[in-house]
């Protein structure tokens, strides 16, 4: 890239960097920005700064929010009682699209992975015991049908269990590998409501 000046090979290098973003749409984006007025790009900037610096996790479910407790824990009307724990904010986001959904989440932040080096202790786990303290009549268990995912599902059942607490596993027709963030919204319903007791 240089037959471009350093600060646009910066900006195209950084944009790069970004998920999904290949070499030739971070170029598409740097003169993108680079032709909006100066106070358009100072406000996509600070929105971005903001809500890193305002984002943190739930003190209930440890989803993303920018309160102290997230706006699904702050409701009356939702099922306390019943918990369904996924991997990340994006899966809670899925089930959330489907309107159907009444209970609360917990979310776990990743997925144990021995060939990764994660185990129980590098994702919320502990958290969700704890939530067990108070009346909880069912925890539907909503990772990911990967290995990862299938792996957590039965390491959290093998914990619940004892309790006496009821441990549900979502319906698999959720495709093996698949992320449940792109799934459509009638299959995450259809494995919800065939969800089969652990
Ligand atoms: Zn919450």
């Amino acid at each position: 890239m240089e037959y471009y000046s350093k600060q646009i090979s910066n900006l195209i290098a950084e944009l790069s960097s970004l998920p999904g973003i290949g070499a030739k749409s971070a170029q598409r984006l740097a003169f993108h920005i680079l032709n909006m007025p100066e106070e358009e790009v100072g406000r996509l900037s600070s929105v971005m700064v903001e809500a890193r610096h305002n984002v943190h996790y739930c003190k209930h479910c440890f989803s993303l929010t920018d309160d102290e407790v997230c706006p699904i824990c702050a409701n009356p009307a939702r099922d306390h009682k019943t918990i369904m724990v996924v991997e990340d904010t994006r899966d809670l986001a899925a089930y959330e699209k489907t309107g159907k959904y009444t209970g609360v989440y917990h979310v776990l932040h990743g997925a144990i992975s021995p060939m990764q080096g994660i185990g129980p202790a590098d994702i919320k786990l502990k958290e969700l015991i704890q939530r067990l303290q108070d009346e909880v009549d069912e925890v539907i268990i909503a990772t990911n049908s990967s290995l990862e995912g299938e792996t957590t599902a039965m390491y959290i059942s093998k914990l619940i269990k004892p309790s006496g607490i009821k441990v549900s596993r979502i319906a698999s027709g959720v495709p093996v590998g698949g992320d449940l963030e792109y799934i459509d919204e009638v299959t995450l319903l259809r494995a919800l409501e065939g969800r089969t007791e652990l």
